[in-house]
């Protein structure tokens, strides 16, 4: 019965030319213990320069801008998101406009993502909105398509969480049905972070239809409980369309925790603890995180495992991103500083 209700969305995503992409799990050494093991997921191996979120949900995405045709593609966000600078790389891949309207004053310094994204933008493509103005950006983005009607546009809203970008990031739950199936096991729980919360809430909504008890750690590292709640409630009543199906609001919320970071609460906000965590991951366990959301992540996770003494095996989602770290050369030479030889 699961499994046929798995393959309907499986089958219905197909329909759509819609891959599940894979990506593979392992062990980690240093995080967990022995009651409660942790794996890795290694969404940071979709692709080199976007992160894995923004991949999966491009692979909806896309497509649906493709249809549209749009002269130009008006993507919104900060001037170091990691959307902004994913989608550029798929929009002109696809003879696509980026057309940018990111926060700012006026042209910030040359560095970490925006350096990135400036080497495929060109800055007569960049429109900066001030921070006072922010709260409107969608409304003055829609006010520049009137006042250049000639032109046809298609807008992505920060970090694109739109419907479109739902069947796309639907891949990930299914994907890790199948790292389950390749181990011949079940994860207790599943940590992930959360920025518009989009990624986290396809997790859940799948999880919740087809009755998995795996249980979902969400971090917030960025937005507020009552905004991720009403976007989760948003896109369940899409899921319940997508999938003509009925996912019961009281069995969503048994399926997750949301988790508010302990330390550096704020989006951005980071550390010296953050960045000597990037080096004791990179050190212990070979791989390379960011400060903003995956070094975030491994910090509480390890605290949110000894608190609520959970057992496991856990699946802790590394979703890239890890292109942001050019930005922090200073941060990261401190911190290699102070770990000397202590850290081996
Ligand atoms: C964008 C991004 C997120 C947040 O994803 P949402 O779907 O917006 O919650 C998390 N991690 C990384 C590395 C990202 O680039």
């Amino acid at each position: 019965m699961l499994i046929d209700k798995h393959n309907d969305l499986v089958q219905k995503l197909h329909a759509m030319h819609l891959n599940i992409v894979h990506s593979r799990i392992h062990k980690l050494k240093t995080l967990g213990n022995l009651k409660s093991p942790c794996f890795v997921k290694r969404e940071d191996e979709l692709s080199f320069g976007i992160s894995g979120t923004k991949f999966r949900k491009y692979l909806s995405l896309l497509p649906h801008i493709l249809e549209d045709s749009p002269d130009q593609v008006i993507v919104i966000g900060s001037a170091f998101s990691n959307n902004v600078l994913g989608l550029s790389q798929r929009l002109i891949e696809n003879e696509l406009t980026p057309l940018l309207f990111l926060l700012g004053a006026s042209t910030p310094k040359l560095i970490g993502n925006f350096l990135l994204t400036s080497l495929f933008v060109p800055s007569d493509q960049i429109h900066w909105i001030s921070r006072i103005d922010w709260p409107k950006v969608e409304d003055i983005t829609y006010q520049y398509t009137q006042e250049n009607s000639s032109q046809r546009f298609f807008i992505i809203p920060e970090g694109a969480c739109m419907p479109e970008a739902l069947p796309g990031a639907l891949t990930l739950p299914l994907d890790i049905l199948e790292n389950e199936k390749i181990e011949n096991y079940e994860f207790k729980n599943l940590f992930i972070e959360s920025a518009t919360g989009l990624t986290a809430i396809a997790v859940i909504l799948v999880f919740v239809w087809l009755h998995k008890t795996t249980h979902v750690h969400v971090l917030l590292v960025a937005g507020q409980t009552k905004i991720f709640l009403e976007k989760l409630d948003h896109y369940r009543k899409l899921f319940e369309k997508f999938m003509a199906t009925d996912l019961p609001w009281e069995c969503v919320l048994r399926q997750f925790s949301l988790h508010i970071p302990s330390i550096n609460r704020s989006f951005g906000a980071i550390n010296s603890a953050i960045f000597m965590k990037i080096l004791d991951v990179a050190r212990h366990e070979g791989f390379l995180t960011d400060p903003i959301y995956s070094a975030k992540l491994f910090l509480e996770t390890e605290r949110i495992i000894d608190n609520y003494k959970l057992t496991g095996p856990n699946l802790i989602i590394h979703s890239g991103g890890a292109l942001a770290l050019i930005g922090y050369q200073t941060q990261l030479r401190k911190a290699w500083k102070l770990a000397g030889d202590n850290l081996r």
